[in-house]
């Protein structure tokens, strides 16, 4: 458990990402920190939660230092200096396996990272935590290779990283929230609304029996189908619709998550899951705090809505709009 200043530092860090802060506020509650609301902080400011409640003004800026002429220099020549160190290792085999295993510490790391703030929902998980099988595959699927080529330094950062058409692939203790409350078992089969890179369903591939996964826009559902074909995952199927009606000849489902903000549970998700399912959806409008909402059928049919945290998802936008 991390002491309260080391908990203030994380999440200092981590706020600087723009998505899921709320979680973080969340967290930074329970080592009775505050986190100052946030409008713009990717532009002007930086959340301090390291300061007691009472000090907390409501936007720290983060000033720039201005640049002068010899600190440019100096970055110019390191920039210059690390270009050739890293040309002069692509050719090199010693190199790319030293990359490999670059990405498979990376990886443990984001999954201790995971383990952390779970630590801090335990309302919502439990002593227990993330289950061991969600942590097992986040840490085995290479989640840089989800990623653009250009940002996969970041890959496994704490955070949302951008995958093109104003789309991000969730931080990776949202895909792994997610994916826990699904409670999902070996022959189960699931429908993800929000194919995006892929990534949420090549973490469900491995759990269960099959993943149908709906992407609105072709250009991101296309990619994501190629690529999650070449890494073998041949139990997901890609479709290119507005997922809001679901996918009835692929279901029924015994759990469904959506990955983008819907203003309502689309009724055509509810009616496409089985008895005894489970759907995990971030419900609320663009400007509105959303929250993450679990939806259990009952083996009866009857519906239970449980909002369990606030939470920030790109919306879910509709054919046609
Ligand atoms: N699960 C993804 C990230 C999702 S981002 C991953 O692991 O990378 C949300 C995705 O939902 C975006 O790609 C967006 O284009 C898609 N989306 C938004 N509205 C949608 C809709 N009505 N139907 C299907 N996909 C939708």
């Amino acid at each position: 458990m991390p002491n309260r200043a080391q908990a203030a530092r994380r999440l200092a860090y981590m706020s600087q990402t723009w998505q899921e802060m709320p979680v973080l506020c969340a967290i930074a509650e329970r080592f009775g920190l505050r986190a100052p609301i946030v409008a713009d902080r990717f532009k002007t400011h930086a959340p301090v939660f390291d300061r007691p409640a009472e000090m907390n003004h409501r936007f720290y800026p983060m000033h720039k230092p201005p640049m002068n002429g010899l600190v440019k220099l100096v970055g110019i020549l390191m920039l210059t200096a690390i270009t050739i160190a890293v040309t002069a290792r692509i050719a090199d085999p010693a190199a790319h396996a030293e990359a490999i295993d670059k990405h498979t510490n990376a990886r443990a790391k984001m999954v201790r990272t995971i383990e952390d703030h779970a630590r801090g929902l335990p309302d919502i998980l439990g002593a227990g935590g993330i289950a061991l099988e969600v942590l097992d595959v986040m840490g085995e699927v290479e989640r840089h290779l989800f990623v653009p080529v250009p940002r996969r330094a970041i890959a496994y950062a704490d955070r949302p990283v951008s995958i093109g058409y104003g789309q991000t692939i969730s931080q990776p203790f949202i895909v792994a929230l997610m994916t826990h409350l699904l409670g999902a078992e070996a022959d189960d089969a699931i429908l993800e609304v929000g194919t995006g890179s892929g990534y949420q369903a090549a973490v469900l591939a491995p759990m269960v029996a099959r993943v149908c996964t709906i992407e609105i826009i072709s250009g991101l559902g296309r990619r994501a189908e190629a690529l999650l074909a070449d890494l073998g995952f041949e139990n997901v199927r890609v479709k290119i619709a507005d997922g809001y009606h679901g996918w009835p000849e692929c279901g029924p489902f015994d759990g469904i998550v959506v990955t983008a903000a819907a203003d309502h549970v689309p009724p055509p998700l509810v009616a496409q899951l089985k008895p005894g399912g489970r759907m995990i959806i971030p419900v609320g409008g663009v400007f509105a705090t959303q929250y993450l909402t679990l939806i259990e059928k009952s083996a009866s049919g009857q519906i239970r809505t449980r909002l369990l945290l606030p939470v920030r998802f790109v919306p879910l936008t509709r054919a046609g709009q």
